[in-house]
């Protein structure tokens, strides 16, 4: 073996390698599982491809191991897979192909390990390890991959324009394995997808945006974000994540560059969570600046309101990423309108009626809330940074506080719109809304006491002023 592997994957190579001999057909591990192995990443799924049919070889590969795995395969594609060992192992015939403009989707034609080879996107993906007799485990490597990943290179193995033309989702490929693995890329890759860029438009929104998530769960986002934007697709896939960036001057004063700064803050979050969503709300905490500037005489550079107006922007961008329209998204608002709430209880004399509010509106996710905060500090001043994240402190010690007194976090008034409906003889409406709300507010701004009697108190008090009477007095 060329590549140190577990036992487990010499006991399935041994397999799949007698499998193919009883067939008499040349067999290779290619692709993702090689450039893991020899990084030393964890491995998912097994690729293999031989020079004939896959699912043929998938079928006689199942009856080697015990019990046997079902062979799962798609006819058309030519394409099986297995199950086996706490591993999906994918079986392919080697293909050649060729590729028309306007579609990514190539003329396929049976080939050679070299031909399959060759329509790999990367050197480092196009790696072979051979399971045939002759060479058992060597490296197949024409395009020199190992030293690509020796020196941290990502590069097409042809020409790239040709290669990014024929399938632009490369160039996000591209992006997305300098971003996971911390590697470069190589400037004449790079320039062609400068060149290329405008092709994305032509690929599917759902693969983009899979493509963007995998860049938004690296361990550092900014590198693949900062590629996008200066390669040009970022102009393409997300414009007003590109409305970010800059700084504008008036009378000597500039404001931060929003764009930069958002990448510092993704970068930040990534540290204290894996949630794909908190990372998206990150992303997306100030996409309303631009929107909100206003240079003002006697303050400079504002940006009133940007967390509401954010937090209305984030549907679209959700329907346009082809994102989840459910929960997460509501979530991912929830964050932008909330994320300035904590920093404006920073300042002193803070009542125990700021703090209910903020947790009765941020609820369960008050956490989430507090780490999308500390994340948006990206002073380069030490002292500064210490001293708001000291202040995060307090305020989450003065939540912690109010919550155990309260118990506000996932409260509901003492009394609903039912009991409402019920106590006036109201069908559901407006009316009940204005009650069921007068009393929730007088409760957060500690107007009246959290129990039943204050709030039926108030509540008689309020609809009296409403003009109406409980049933039957
Ligand atoms: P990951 O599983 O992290 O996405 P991977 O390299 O295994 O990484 P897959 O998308 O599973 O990625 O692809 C498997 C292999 O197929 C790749 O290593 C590469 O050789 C080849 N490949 C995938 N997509 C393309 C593409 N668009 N153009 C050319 N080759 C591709």
């Amino acid at each position: 073996m060329d590549i140190h592997c577990s036992e487990k994957e010499l006991f399935i190579f041994n397999k799949l390698a007698r499998a193919a001999k009883e067939l008499d057909v040349r067999c290779y591990v290619i692709g993702g599982f090689v450039r893991d192995k020899i990084i030393g990443r964890p491995t998912k799924d097994m690729d293999i491809v031989c020079e004939r049919d896959g699912i043929e070889l998938a079928q006689r590969a199942a009856t080697h191991f015990n019990p046997s795995p079902s062979v799962s395969f798609f006819k058309n594609f030519g394409t099986a897979q297995i199950k086996t060992e706490g591993l999906e192992i994918e079986f392919v015939g080697a293909r050649k192909e060729s590729y028309r403009a306007h579609s990514r989707n190539p003329t396929v034609e049976p080939g050679t390990l070299e031909d399959d080879q060759l329509r790999r996107d990367f050197t480092i993906n196009a790696m072979a390890i051979s399971l045939n007799e002759t060479d058992f485990g060597s490296l197949v490597d024409p395009f020199n991959g190992l030293a690509d990943i020796a020196e941290k290179i990502i590069k097409t193995p042809l020409d790239p324009i040709q290669t990014f033309s024929d399938d632009p989702l490369r160039m996000m490929r591209a992006i997305r394995f300098a971003t996971q693995l911390g590697f470069s890329i190589d400037p004449i890759t790079f320039e062609a997808i400068k060149e290329d860029a405008g092709r994305i438009r032509i690929i599917s929104q759902e693969r983009i945006s899979d493509e963007l998530n995998k860049i938004l769960l690296s361990p550092k986002p900014s590198i693949g974000l900062d590629l996008l934007y200066k390669s040009g697709l970022l102009q393409i896939i997300f414009p007003k994540m590109v409305d970010l960036a800059g700084a504008e001057y008036i009378d000597g004063m500039g404001h931060k560059d929003n764009f930069y700064h958002t990448l510092q803050v993704v970068d930040n979050i990534c540290q204290k969570t894996d949630d794909l969503w908190l990372r998206w709300a990150a992303v997306l905490h100030d996409i309303a600046k631009p929107a909100t500037k206003k240079f003002e005489k006697d303050h400079g550079w504002t940006f009133h309101g940007h967390e509401v107006v954010g937090a209305r922007m984030v549907p679209k961008i959700f329907s346009t990423f082809k994102l989840p329209m459910n929960e997460k998204m509501r979530f991912v608002q929830k964050m932008v309108e909330l994320h300035l709430r904590p920093i404006s209880l920073t300042k002193e004399n803070i009542t125990d009626s700021a703090i209910r509010r903020l947790l009765f509106d941020a609820g369960d996710d008050i956490e989430s809330l507090m780490i999308l905060c500390e994340a948006d500090i990206t002073s380069k001043n030490k002292f500064k940074v210490r001293r708001y994240l000291e202040n995060f402190e307090l305020v989450r010690n003065r939540l912690k506080e109010v919550e155990e007194k309260d118990r506000i976090r996932n409260w509901q008034p003492p009394i609903t719109g039912e009991m409402i409906m019920e106590i006036f003889g109201l069908p559901p409406g407006r009316m009940v809304g204005d009650l069921k709300n007068a009393i929730r507010e007088g409760i957060l701004d500690g107007l009246i006491e959290n129990n039943y009697d204050a709030a039926y108190a108030f509540m008689l008090h309020k609809a009296k002023e409403l003009g109406l009477q409980p049933v039957g007095q």
